[in-house]
């Protein structure tokens, strides 16, 4: 008879997932989203799964043919995930344990800078720890099998589980990334460095990964509000191209600069709160099978013209309950997609992306591709998105009262608890002669900034309010 983590692993594999590891006590010692008993207390162990994206529907994507194909795959990998992982949670239920799934996505520790986006339990950690791979350059997981190209998922125990063996820590750097460094093209603004390493401590080790420039920089295109590459020799599928962003990206370290810039455009843009409210439908909540994976024919039988594939999102999105104009709700993400099983396919895709030119915006919240610069800046001069002042502040005071309400906050014990990882990794940086480079993430506070977001000052600033920076 099977031990339980191999029955676990039958479990999830016949539900939809790719890949399952597992990680017992002993592996959770790092910073606070590696702690599984903030989801669970009495936590033990955690079983980590992915699934696999589609090449092909990558291939479309990358290379600017439709965006549908993956945007379907995305969805679909969602709830095949989470299915996965709410069959093994069902399973370990049913002898006698606790278990709970974390959410594929969307759900963020409360923090006084709530675009922070602090994970409750961070997937990738639990994929890294788990054993199914480890960060890449891009900080990523990247795995034998895939890639960078999975989705994530999380289940969370009381049972003791016996874990998987951890791939050694910087395998996926040393014997890929190092040559490699494609991801860091792809990003249109530079999120993250090929020149400067920082590192992350966990259970011990110094896992590295590329150095952050600023978070920001990934939730402005990840929202489509700046998809020209920083060479403007091509786009991804987001709508705008942010004006003083356009000939370099902005400074890293003016960080309530960056963010008021993009909370602006995305404060026009009329549709942001509603293409945010289609990702938590879908990664917050587990529908029945027929409305979601069995809703969409596999990529080979997709209708073959854009329009229609354009129409069954539009379709799936509003039998959750989301009215969409515009169903491309993955715009960005080309570190994810990039980043195939070897360098050959990753090559691959990164000349896809940047040899297909440029998707603009076009008539009814519509694109269309176009191969030169001049034709998209023209193209983007006659279409600029229109939307009324009321769709606008309907749409912004939407998105300020969500973001408010469900992660904005202070939690004293996890801010001390995170204190005390900086402290360690620091320390650690230092042993190790790496002093300084220990991960960090600033957080905004700034009083007019959080007035801003939650739809209470609409007045112009005279000047910039000082910005504290705090840790991960
Ligand atoms: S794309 Fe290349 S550099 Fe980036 S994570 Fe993958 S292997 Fe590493
Ligand atoms: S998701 Fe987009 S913006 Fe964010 S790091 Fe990846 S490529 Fe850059």
């Amino acid at each position: 008879m099977p031990g339980l983590e191999e029955q676990i692993k039958e479990v999830a594999k016949k539900s939809g997932a790719d890949l399952v590891g597992v990680a017992g006590p002993g592996r959770f010692n790092g910073p606070p989203s590696i702690d599984p008993t903030y989801i669970l207390r009495g936590a033990k162990s955690i079983v980590s799964v992915a699934t696999g994206f589609n090449a092909n529907a990558i291939y479309d994507f990358l290379g600017k043919v439709s965006p549908y194909p993956h945007n379907i795959d995305e969805a679909v990998c969602y709830q095949k995930g989470y299915r996965a992982a709410t069959a093994v949670a069902d399973y370990l239920k049913s002898k006698g344990y606790k278990a709970k799934v974390v959410e594929p996505n969307a759900v963020y520790r409360r923090a006084l800078d709530p675009f922070a986006t602090r994970p409750t339990f961070s997937h990738r950690f639990g994929a890294v720890i788990s054993g199914l791979g480890t960060f890449g350059l891009s900080g990523n997981v990247v795995t034998k099998e895939f890639g960078a190209s999975i989705m994530l998922d999380t289940v969370v125990t009381n049972a003791v589980l016996a874990s998987d063996p951890v791939r050694p820590a910087n395998e996926t750097m040393e014997k890929r990334c190092y040559n490699c460094k494609l991801c860091e093209k792809t990003c249109t603004m530079g999120m993250f460095r090929d020149d400067e390493l920082e590192y992350l401590l966990i259970n011990g080790e110094l896992h590295s990964r590329g150095k952050r420039n600023n978070l920001d920089f990934c939730n402005a295109p990840c929202f489509g509000l700046h998809g020209i590459s920083r060479d403007k020799k091509w786009t991804n599928w987001g709508q705008f191209w942010i004006k003083g962003w356009m000939d370099g990206s902005p400074d890293p370290e003016q960080r309530e600069k960056v963010r008021s810039t993009f909370m602006k455009v995305g404060g026009r843009a009329g549709d942001s709160h509603q293409r945010f409210m289609a990702i938590i439908k879908m990664a917050r909540n587990l529908y029945p099978k027929e409305l979601t994976e069995d809703f969409f024919p596999s990529y080979e039988n997709l209708p073959k013209d854009v329009e229609s594939q354009k129409q069954l999102a539009i379709q799936y999105y509003k039998n959750l309950g989301v009215e969409l104009k515009d169903p491309c709700l993955v715009t960005c993400a080309q570190c994810v997609q990039v980043c195939g099983p070897d360098f050959e396919e990753t090559k691959k895709r990164y000349d896809l992306l940047v040899n297909s030119g440029y998707i603009v915006p076009y008539a009814n919240w519509d694109h269309i591709h176009v191969n030169t610069y001049e034709e998209a800046a023209a193209l983007k001069a006659k279409y600029p998105r229109r939307v009324s002042a009321a769709d606008m502040i309907k749409d912004q005071q939407g998105q300020g009262v969500y973001w408010m309400k469900n992660f904005f906050g202070f939690e004293p014990i996890e801010e001390f608890k995170n204190l005390l990882y900086q402290r360690k990794a620091k320390a650690a940086c230092a042993r190790a002669g790496l002093a300084g480079k220990e991960a960090k993430a600033p957080i905004i506070v700034s009083p007019g900034y959080l007035m801003g977001l939650a739809g209470g000052s609409r007045k112009k600033k005279k000047r910039e309010a000082p910005i504290k920076l705090t840790g991960v």
